[in-house]
C-alpha cells in the first residue's frame, strides 16, 4: 500500500476530534513530500536539526511538531516556525522555549511530557513535579510559550491491559491539571498518545493525537 492510502486509511479510522501527526523521523523528504501529496499537513521529528532541515525543504504550510527529547541548546532550531513541542519535562527547558518565543515575536505551543511507563528510560514528569511547575512564580512570567495538554508513551510491550492503564493515568494527570489550573482556558486541550502499536488503545482512553510512525512510512 502507498503512503497515501496507508494515511488515508488511518485517517477514515478516526473518530472526530482526534488529530494524526505522521511521525517522519530518519525518512527522506520524498516519504514526506508523499504524505503530503495524500493531504497531511502534521508531521512529527524527534531531532530539532532533522526537523529544521526538512522544514527548509518541505512546503511552508506544514505544521512541524517536536515529538522527542529537547535539549535547552536545540530549542533555538525550531523556534521560529515550530507549531507544538509535545516534549516538554522541565522548567528549564520551558524557559528556553519561551526565550526563543520572545526573540521571534512568538507563542510557542507546547505540551507537558509525563513518564507513564514502567521503563526507566522515558523521560517525563510526574503529577507532583507538573504541578510544582505550574504553580511557580517562574512559570506565571512566560508569556511566549501556551501549554496546550499533555503528552506520554506508553510501556513497549504486549500487556494491553498495562498499556490501558498508563493511557488512562495520563488522562486522568490531563483531567487533574485541567481543574487545577486551566478551567476557562480553551487552549488546553491536547492528550497527545498512542504510537503505531497502541493507538486503539489510546483513542479508547481518549487520546486527542497519536503520533505514528511505521504504520505510515515503514520499519526505521
Ligand atoms: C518514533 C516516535 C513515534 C512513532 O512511533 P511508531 O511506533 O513508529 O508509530 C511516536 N512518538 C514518539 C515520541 C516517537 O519518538
Amino acid at each position: 500500500m502507498s503512503i497515501k492510502n496507508r494515511i488515508k486509511q488511518i485517517k477514515d479510522s478516526l473518530p472526530d476530534g482526534v488529530i494524526l501527526v505522521a511521525v517522519s523521523k530518519t525518512k527522506p523528504i520524498e516519504a514526506i513530500q508523499g504524505a503530503y501529496d495524500g493531504g497531511q499537513r502534521i508531521f512529527g521529528e524527534n531531532r530539532a536539526q532533522e526537523l529544521a532541515e526538512k522544514h527548509s525543504a518541505l512546503p511552508k504550510d506544514i505544521a512541524w511538531h517536536m515529538v522527542g527529547h529537547l535539549q535547552t541548546n536545540k530549542v533555538k532550531y525550531i523556534a521560529p516556525f515550530v507549531d507544538l513541542i509535545h516534549s516538554v519535562d522541565s522548567l528549564k527547558l520551558l524557559k528556553e522555549i519561551n526565550k526563543q518565543g520572545k526573540k521571534f515575536n512568538r507563542v510557542i505551543r507546547c505540551l507537558l511530557q509525563f513518564h507513564i511507563a514502567t521503563e526507566s528510560t522515558k523521560f517525563g514528569l510526574n503529577l507532583d513535579e507538573s504541578r510544582e511547575l505550574l504553580s511557580s512564580d517562574d512559570f506565571s512570567t512566560l508569556d511566549n510559550v501556551c501549554i496546550s495538554g499533555v503528552m506520554g508513551m506508553a510501556t513497549n510491550t504486549e500487556d494491553r491491559e498495562l498499556v490501558r492503564r498508563e493511557f488512562n493515568l495520563l488522562k486522568m494527570n490531563f483531567e487533574s491539571l485541567r481543574q487545577s489550573y486551566f478551567m476557562g482556558r480553551a487552549n488546553f486541550t491536547h492528550i497527545s498518545m498512542g504510537m503505531s502499536g497502541d493507538f486503539d488503545i489510546a483513542i479508547e482512553e481518549g487520546s486527542t493525537m497519536i503520533r505514528i510512525g511505521t504504520t505510515i512510512f515503514g520499519r526505521r
